[in-house]
């Protein structure tokens, strides 16, 4: 009813209904009462499922109500489409809703068709740094997840984000799990608070005695025994709760390969699921790209447990969440990266409390904010009348105490790094907001970090730092009565989204000739490749050190001598750059993943990460005029991007054809589109891997591209 007062249709009334909303619960009510629908940016610091998106949701459908476009950011792309999907809901009453994660440099003028964009944090800088017409209709930002202003990496974009969006008066209304100081945040934002521990179902947190030995949990007052029969709480405690208590649990484990270990262990103490059951997973599984997806996973599901972690392709990511949620999985063994992405919930969540640190080569504590967002997956709404979350590897029961008992670390901004600082002026600059040091200083005011800092000397001479770096970059020019200007370098850099020092080092090491191996070794010694590099192998490593000294010799590579890096940094650079030559090579995925022992996921993030990076040096070189480079780095980008050598690039721009395909059609002498479309449909459909159905959606393509 409060609803139709504000002037929402009946047909909204409906649709939320259709979804199981009936009536606001405490959080939305309270958002409302404290002016949800009167204006003014507002926080609302809540646990997880306690219904923030809904709250958002509000305001957007308000703001559209009211003629205003409307933005919704999330920290990932995965959460991008999850939201995306539920949005999508809306266009029943006719909103227009659109999502937008993807290249950096793609243009943002077309988004203007949507009345509800979803994007990621990157994304929407980006498409800021453009200025498209559209964003002058924007009247409302919802940024979820703002406790990310934290995040060493992606925190400043946040930050900078919120900057212009304060400065311009845009509405913002940023959605926090529980932290510290949500009074920071808010004062931040200019905001009205609403800060609440309400969940929709209860959550009791313990740990495990293992003197006992027991599951303790203290507000309860109450002791659950437990035999540690193979004497190893991360295997007995699960099947403790499966078989004895039949809850589904998710078990949290800070390491890759003991995710994978102990599902594989829990396996083997359960029976076998009817085979009807589990098929349908099974099946979706057959289009995984490894063996290990396809063979070990596929065997651990039919005894009801899976493992999840960023190392595995998406296909098998989302087959075991989808499995769980229906519960066929009893079992799933996570990594954190679970916690913070989608929403997985269980009645019961194990949860280790460390992790090992290879910076400090040893075992180290967890945050309390990283605990609570994986006890917080405790409880399925609609099924649980509570959840409950276990620390698995406390110490001591007093350490495990101070996460039970403990508040959230607060938020603190990370803009004043150099790298933060650097990027985010050049973009200031090149975007014209600002055009003096005191202008960037202005805008930078109003972020969290200098709200923090409280404007000391000390940040200006930082920001000057970072003016001066970009001087000497000659992306910046300073003249007279301290104005400063983004060069022709400096706006291609901003645009391509690259650190400034990512150029830097590309133009330091630049070859003579346009060789792919080299120009990959390149890519992958950017700041912007490093930061989400997977780890090698030591023992793979040393038996490529060689080889990539030899290299290095006859100028194939970068010597590790010229670079400014050092010579670890400069041998994991080769590594990378090696899988990522394997794959632009047709090298299959199975092979790849065990030659450098990495997972698919680790492949495919490089691959993302490095076709962005080639991509934007090609643009840099199309600006700076060495066309020769441009054609090579645009290339490469795209097999990159697809993993095929340069012949296949034609062919796999149609749909339904990959790299596998392609291979195909040219062992066959089909070798263009040309080809293939004076190739009879029989013929197609009678390689391997194709067949009629395949077949004729090529054909179709074919013929609206006008070649038939
Ligand atoms: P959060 O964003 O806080 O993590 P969600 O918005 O994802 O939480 O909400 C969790 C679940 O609760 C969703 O499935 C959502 O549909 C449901 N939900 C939210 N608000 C209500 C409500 N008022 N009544 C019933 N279900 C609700």
């Amino acid at each position: 009813d409060a609803l139709l007062e504000y002037g929402f249709p009946q047909g909204y009334i409906e649709l939320l209904k259709t979804r199981g909303i009936r009536r606001l619960n405490p959080v939305q009510s309270e958002a409302v009462e404290k002016g949800l629908f009167t204006g003014g940016n507002l926080v609302v610091s809540a646990p997880t499922a306690s219904g923030k998106t809904l709250i958002a949701e509000l305001a957007l459908v308000y703001n559209w109500l009211n003629h205003g476009k409307g933005v919704y950011l999330t920290p990932l792309r995965a959460l991008a489409s999850e939201k995306y999907g539920e949005f999508k809901t809306l266009e029943a009453l006719g909103v227009r809703v659109g999502v937008s994660t993807g290249d950096y440099d793609e243009p943002a003028e077309y988004l203007s068709w949507y009345d509800i964009i979803v994007a990621t944090y990157e994304r929407f800088d980006s498409i800021l740094r453009q200025k498209p017409s559209w964003l002058r209709d924007v009247g409302l930002v919802v940024v979820d997840e703002i406790h990310m202003a934290s995040d060493p990496e992606r925190g400043p974009i946040v930050e900078v984000i919120a900057a212009r969006l304060l400065r311009q008066g845009i509405r913002i209304i940023g959605l926090s799990a529980t932290i510290g100081n949500p009074e920071a945040l808010a004062e931040w934002l200019n905001a009205v608070l609403v800060n609440t521990d309400w969940r929709p179902v209860r959550l009791v947190e313990g740990y495990l005695d293992k003197k006992k030995p027991g599951l303790v949990f203290p507000v309860e007052n109450r002791v659950e025994s437990v035999d540690l029969e193979n004497r190893d709480p991360f295997l007995d405690i699960p099947l403790h709760n499966v078989v004895e208590l039949g809850l589904q649990t998710l078990v949290f484990i800070h390491n890759r390969r003991k995710v994978e270990d102990y599902a594989v262990e829990a396996a083997r103490h359960l029976p076998m699921l009817p085979e009807d059951a589990v098929k349908p997973f099974i099946s979706e599984l057959e289009d995984a790209p490894t063996s290990i997806e396809r063979d070990v996973l596929s065997d651990l599901i039919r005894r009801g447990v899976g493992f999840h972690h960023a190392g595995l392709s998406s296909i098998a990511r989302s087959t075991v969440e989808k499995a769980f949620r229906s519960r066929l999985l009893k079992i799933v063994y996570a990594t954190p990266t679970l916690a913070a992405g989608v929403n997985l919930p269980a009645r019961r969540v194990l949860v280790s409390v460390k992790r090992y640190d290879a910076s400090r080569g040893r075992r180290v504590n967890i945050s309390i904010s990283e605990y609570k967002q994986m006890a917080g997956r405790a409880g399925r709404p609609g099924y649980d009348e509570i959840g409950e979350s276990v620390i698995t590897d406390a110490s001591s029961s007093s350490e495990a105490l101070k996460y039970i008992n403990g508040s959230p670390e607060p938020v603190v901004g990370k803009l004043l790094s150099e790298r933060s600082l650097r990027i985010h002026v050049l973009s200031l600059v090149a975007s014209g907001e600002a055009s003096s040091i005191d202008e960037v200083s202005g805008i930078l005011s109003f972020t969290l970090s200098m709200k923090q800092a409280k404007g000391s000397l000390f940040q200006s001479a930082k920001i000057m730092g970072a003016v001066k770096l970009l001087e000497e970059l000659s992306m910046i020019e300073s003249s007279g009565n301290n104005s400063l200007k983004a060069t022709r370098l400096g706006r291609v850099t901003s645009h391509t989204y690259l650190d400034p020092l990512s150029i830097s080092i590309y133009r330091e090491l630049k070859p003579v000739e346009p060789s792919n191996l080299y120009l990959l070794h390149v890519a992958c010694l950017t700041p912007d490749f490093k930061r989400s590099s997977p780890y090698i192998q030591d023992k793979i490593v040393e038996k490529l050190e060689d080889v990539a000294l030899e290299m290095a010799d006859q100028g194939m590579i970068p010597s590790p001598s010229k670079t400014s890096l050092d010579y670890e940094e400069w041998l994991d650079g080769f590594m990378h750059a090696m899988i990522l030559y394997d794959w632009i090579n047709e090298v299959s995925e199975d092979e790849i993943v065990s030659r450098y022992m990495i997972g698919p996921g680790d492949l495919y993030s490089m691959r993302d990460t490095a076709s962005w990076i080639t991509h934007a040096l090609a643009r840099v070189e199309a600006v700076l005029g060495d066309i020769r480079f441009h054609k090579a780095l645009d290339t490469l980008s795209r097999r990159i991007e697809e993993g095929v050598r340069e012949d296949a690039l034609e062919l796999i721009t149609l749909r339904l054809i990959g790299r596998v395909r392609a291979r195909i059609l040219i062992q066959h002498g089909i070798k263009s589109l040309r080809d293939l479309a004076e190739t009879p449909l029989s013929k197609i459909a009678s390689l391997p891997k194709f067949g009629p159905r395949i077949a004729e959606e090529i054909d179709r393509q074919l013929r609206d591209l006008g070649y038939k």
